[in-house]
């Protein structure tokens, strides 16, 4: 039997349904000594892991089989899995990470392909959602509005120098300081700079089929797209923005 020992710690009132917690295995084998049925001895204890999740089977002298499981499940899929991927790709953590802080934990964690099927079926899906409303809500209030429309846009490599792969052209709505649209390009996809493909794809969208009457774009000196503004669009009013003439 276990003593509770009087501490001076407080309870804690706040715990939600779906808080979580760090077991030791140590910890949690003695509350399997007994049948959670009948009370009587367990005489057998097998244990199951998928990922996060620990499954516990017992079986008692009087044949009660029981399991316990640390998560609930939704399709077969442990919820906590799930939600312990969708944190891992919302707070930017890389996957090789994690695995090198479970691994010095002994913390149980699911392998590359599930959390690749997990970004596939759960969190990709929902993103994409989510990305594309608030896309339709910022074109929408940029068109509504009746100022002049002033944007910024920059291209961010995957990696520095020649060796880069792909680019991803972002343009900014300079008002509200929203994210309007971004593009990926990718080597071997486009001819030429990547970093100018990205700006024309993304200024013929929104020329094109948003319909968006652009006034101001500013950029930073990059020659390629001064060229393609002053040739494709000399409607538009084209700066250098002063944070890139600063460096
Ligand atoms: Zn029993």
């Amino acid at each position: 039997m276990y003593e509770c020992k009087q501490t001076k710690q407080k309870p804690s009132s706040n715990i939600e349904d779906d808080s979580c917690f760090f077991v030791f295995w140590d910890c949690l084998l003695p509350l399997f000594n007994r049948c959670r049925q009948c009370n009587s001895t367990v005489v057998s204890v097998q244990h199951y892991i998928q990922g996060a999740l620990l499954s516990i089977i017992t079986i008692c002298d009087r044949n009660h089989k029981l399991i316990w499981r640390s998560q609930n499940k939704s399709n077969k899929r442990p919820l906590g899995n799930i939600l312990i991927g969708s944190a891992l790709t919302l707070s930017g953590i890389l996957y090789t990470q994690m695995v090198a802080f479970c691994d010095s934990l002994k913390l149980s964690f699911f392998s590359r392909p599930v959390y690749d099927k997990i970004i596939k079926r759960y969190t990709g899906p929902v993103i994409c959602n989510i990305w594309e409303d608030q896309k339709k809500s910022t074109i929408n209030s940029i068109k509504n509005s009746e100022n002049d429309i002033w944007l910024a846009g920059d291209g961010q490599y995957d990696s520095p120098g020649f060796c880069a792969k792909y680019c991803i052209y972002s343009v900014m709505d300079l008002r509200s300081g929203k994210i309007v649209d971004f593009k990926l390009v990718q080597k071997g996809m486009v001819k030429g700079d990547l970093e100018r493909k990205g700006c024309e794809l993304l200024l013929n969208d929104l020329t094109k089929n948003q319909n968006f009457n652009i006034k101001l774009f500013l950029t930073d000196r990059h020659k390629g797209i001064r060229f393609y503004i002053r040739t494709q669009h000399p409607e538009i009013q084209h700066e250098f923005d002063v944070w890139h003439l600063s460096k």
